[in-house]
C-alpha cells in the first residue's frame, strides 16, 4: 500500500497553499483532487491579507505575472448613497491591495506553483472513505478515470475539499450553520461599463432598494469582463419563478445603479445558482486530521472572506503540523482552532451585522471619522485577526455602539 507523510484532499486555494507551505518545510506532500483543472469556482474577489499567505507559499510572482485585475478596496451602493473603503488606508499593517481573479485560472496557478515546488498533485482522485487513529490515517481513493479504488496511508490528512466537505461528512462532524439559508445567482458578462462610471479597482456591493437583505456583487476582471451576482433569502430568489438567466436579469434590473451600469453589458454566459453554502462543523481537528477552508466552515460571501479564511487556516495548520511532525507536542485547539476562530468570529459579527442592518448603517453613514474608517477598512481588507484593532477585539460591542452613534448623527 502507498504510504505518504501528508495527504491533502482538494487542490483549491486552501489545499495548494497548505501543500506548498509544508513542502517548503521539507515534508512529503500528496494532493488528491477530484476534478481536473482548470475548473470553475465561485469566489473571485480576494482580500489584501490573503496575499501574505500566497507570498509565503512562494506563489506571488506567478500570480502577479497573470495580470489579474488589481483590487484596492470595496465600494458600497444603496439608492443614491455610495461609500468606498480604500484598503491602502487601513489600521493594520500588511498589503493594501489584492486581485480580483477568474478562479479557474487562479486556482490552476496555485496548484501549478505547488507542483513546481515539489508537491505531487493527482487529479481525478476522489477520496471516498477514511479511518483515522492517533498513529495516522488510511484513505480510500477512487480513480475517476479507471473507476478503480485503492488505499493510501498517511501520517496526517488535511481536508481542503471545500464544498465537498469530505471528512465532515465521513466522520459525522457536520453542524448546521447559524446563517439562514441564502442563495446566489451569478454569471460572467462583458460589462461594457463606461469609462469613469465604475471604479474597476474595487468590488462594488449594491443593496436592493427595498429588501436590504438582498445584495449584489459586481467584480470587474482585467479583460473587460465582470462577475455579477445577486444574493438573498432562498425563498425570494426562487428559480421556480423564472429560469436562472431571467432571474438574475430581473433582480439586477431592480437595482437602478446596476441597471444603469450594465445597460450595454453582453450577457454571454449562462447564470449559475448556488445555495446552502453556509456550513459549519463540530470540531476543526481530530486524530491525524485537520479541516481547512470551506471544508470546515463557510459563513457568507458578502465580505469576500472565503479565500482569506481558507489560506489563514492553511498557514496555521501547516505551522502546527510541521511542529508535530518534527516531534513537538502540538495542542491543536490552542495552536490551530482557537487562533483561526478569532478572524472567523470577527467576520461572523460583521456578516450578521450586515443582514440585520447594523453594519449597513455604519457603511452608508457619510460622516465617518477617518480613524474609525481605517479600522473598518482593515477588516474589509481581511485583517480580521489583528486584535490591536478595537473592532476586531470586540467586534459585536463596538459595531453596535458605532451603529447607534451613526444612527443618532444621521437622525440629527
Ligand atoms: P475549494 O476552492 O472549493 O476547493 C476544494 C477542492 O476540493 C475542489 O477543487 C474540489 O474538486 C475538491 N474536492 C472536493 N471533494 C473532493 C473529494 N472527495 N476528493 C478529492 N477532492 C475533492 N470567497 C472569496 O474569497 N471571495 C469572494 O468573492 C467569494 N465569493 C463567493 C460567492 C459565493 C456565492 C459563495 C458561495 C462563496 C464565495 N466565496 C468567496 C467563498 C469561496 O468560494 C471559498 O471560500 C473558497 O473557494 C474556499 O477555498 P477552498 O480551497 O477551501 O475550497
Amino acid at each position: 500500500m502507498e504510504t505518504r507523510e501528508i495527504v491533502i484532499i482538494g487542490a483549491g486555494p486552501a489545499g495548494a497553499v497548505a501543500a506548498a507551505l509544508l513542502k517548503r518545510k521539507g515534508h512529503d506532500v500528496l494532493v488528491l483532487e477530484r476534478q481536473t483543472f482548470p475548473r470553475f469556482s465561485i469566489g473571485e474577489s480576494l482580500l489584501a491579507h490573503c496575499l501574505e499567505f500566497v507570498e509565503e507559499a512562494g506563489m506571488m510572482p506567478a500570480v502577479q505575472a497573470e495580470g489579474f485585475q488589481i483590487k484596492n478596496g470595496a465600494a458600497f451602493a444603496w439608492g443614491d448613497r455610495y461609500t468606498d473603503f480604500d484598503f491602502g488606508d487601513k489600521f493594520s499593517p500588511g498589503p493594501g491591495a489584492t486581485f480580483q481573479v477568474q478562479r479557474a485560472r487562479f486556482d490552476q496557478i496555485l496548484a501549478d506553483e505547488a507542483v513546481r515546488q515539489g508537491v505531487q498533485v493527482r487529479f481525478q482522485q476522489e477520496v471516498t472513505a477514511g479511518d483515522f487513529t492517533d498513529q495516522g490515517a488510511e484513505l480510500q481513493v477512487r480513480d475517476l478515470a479507471s473507476g478503480e479504488s485503492r488505499s493510501i496511508r498517511a501520517r496526517f490528512v488535511l481536508d481542503a475539499s471545500g464544498y465537498g466537505r469530505v471528512l465532515a461528512r465521513l466522520l459525522d462532524l457536520e453542524r448546521p450553520s447559524d446563517m439562514p439559508p441564502r442563495k446566489a445567482v451569478f454569471a460572467h458578462v462583458e460589462d461594457r461599463t463606461a469609462q469613469g462610471e465604475f471604479d474597476r479597482s474595487k468590488i462594488l456591493i449594491s443593496v436592493h432598494p427595498e429588501h436590504r437583505g438582498i445584495w449584489y456583487w459586481l467584480i470587474p476582471f482585467s479583460n473587460g469582463r465582470a462577475s455579477i451576482g445577486v444574493v438573498g433569502d432562498a425563498a425570494l430568489l426562487d428559480p421556480a419563478a423564472a429560469p436562472p438567466d431571467d432571474l438574475l436579469r430581473q433582480w439586477v434590473d431592480a437595482a437602478p445603479n446596476l441597471k444603469k451600469l450594465l445597460r450595454n453589458a453582453v450577457w454571454d454566459t449562462p447564470a449559475g445558482i448556488i445555495s446552502g453554502y453556509s456550513a459549519a462543523v463540530k470540531r476543526l481537528h481530530g486524530p491525524a486530521f485537520a479541516l481547512l477552508g470551506n471544508a470546515a466552515e463557510f459563513l457568507d460571501p458578502v465580505f469576500s472572506s472565503g479565500v482569506t479564511i481558507a489560506l489563514k487556516s492553511s498557514k496555521l495548520a501547516a505551522d502546527a503540523l510541521h511542529r508535530q511532525l518534527s516531534g513537538e507536542k502540538v495542542d491543536w485547539d490552542a495552536d490551530f482552532a482557537e487562533p483561526l476562530m478569532v478572524g472567523v468570529e470577527t467576520f461572523r459579527a460583521y456578516v450578521q451585522g450586515w443582514y440585520d442592518g447594523v453594519f449597513q448603517d455604519v457603511v452608508f453613514y457619510e460622516q465617518a471619522q477617518p480613524e474609525i474608517k481605517r479600522m473598518i477598512s482593515s477588516i474589509l481588507a481581511g485583517y480580521a485577526w489583528d486584535t490591536n484593532n478595537p473592532f476586531v477585539a470586540e467586534p459585536r460591542r463596538r459595531l453596535r455602539m458605532l451603529a447607534e452613534l451613526c444612527r443618532a448623527c444621521a437622525a440629527q
